[in-house]
């Protein structure tokens, strides 16, 4: 599934391929993507004849806003793509459900093999209200998550995972970063000392720009608005990594079920180091980032 470095990447080639461009009209092959209260035929209407004014990004969502108003929201779910720049003689990739038909002859389509994709057009062009902070928000600070964690007994890793505390976030990216923090995603949120908390704070950041620089983290489907792959996956430490060894300690890399997801991680390098108890109780500082 696309995380925030995968759809940072699709909306530059997106809004590098839009920007200022008129909507002639828009093409429904499968209107079945269209969730909330404007169905289908009326987003066909209001979309016809908007330029865009800008398409910006909240954690895995791209906001597609226009001027005088209004935003169209696309989430790619597990498997969606957003072909730009294509030539209208160009015959539909199989899964293309939405065509955009743009003022200088393009199209932008989308494609999605599995549909758990999602368009929602809102009135308003201001911020969703369901998601927590972006997490490269520099308003997202390291108090803020840690005043959110102390609260918190869940894993950790459950709540990196969970889009309404901060948005962008996935199974790939949680599991870098916990592993960069050196902490347990099993961790109980709450159990966690400060240090762990801003280790792991600057680790997201960090594993997220990464990410973004190398055009995202393709495994089975992603690709950019162009078509291209992200480089990433050969910088992954522990993702997708079980039974192989840890690059700082030599440690088979484990796998543990976290909240319904496989979690990889390194029982040395991410043992009970980040809990407050034992630290505490005097035991060396954790390992540090490792990115
Ligand atoms: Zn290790």
């Amino acid at each position: 599934m696309p995380e925030l470095p995968e759809v940072e990447t699709i909306r530059r080639g997106l809004g590098a391929a839009v920007a200022g461009r008129r909507i002639e009209r828009v093409e429904w092959l499968d209107p079945r993507l269209v969730r909330g209260t404007v169905d289908a035929d009326t987003l066909a209407a209001r979309l016809a004849g908007r330029t865009t004014r800008h398409v910006g990004r909240h954690g895995k969502f791209l906001l597609w806003r226009f001027t005088g108003g209004g935003m169209l929201v696309l989430h790619l779910g597990m498997s969606g793509r957003i072909l730009v720049s294509v030539p209208p003689t160009e015959p539909y990739a199989p899964h293309t459900h939405f065509v955009v038909r743009l003022s200088d002859g393009f199209q932008v389509r989308l494609v999605d093999p599995r549909r758990f994709g999602r368009i929602v057009w809102e009135e308003r062009a201001g911020r969703l209200p369901a998601l927590g902070p972006d997490a490269l928000d520099p308003r997202w600070t390291a108090d803020r998550f840690a005043a959110e964690l102390a609260r918190r007994s869940a894993p950790i890793k459950a709540l990196l995972l969970d889009q309404r505390l901060v948005a962008g976030i996935g199974n790939i990216y949680a599991d870098e970063a916990l592993y960069a923090a050196g902490i347990d995603p099993r961790m109980p949120a709450r159990m966690m000392t400060e240090d762990a908390v801003r280790r792991l704070h600057r680790a997201l950041r960090s594993v997220l720009r990464r990410g973004i620089r190398d055009g995202g983290t393709t495994i089975r489907t992603y690709l950019d608005a162009a078509g291209r792959p992200g480089r990433h996956a050969a910088e992954l430490l522990v993702y997708g990594r079980r039974g192989v060894p840890c690059r700082h300690c030599g440690t088979p890399i484990a796998s543990v079920r976290v909240a319904g997801r496989t979690s990889y991680y390194c029982p040395q390098c991410q043992g009970p180091q980040g809990s407050r108890l034992l630290q505490d109780a005097g035991r060396e500082a954790p390992v540090g980032a490792t990115l």
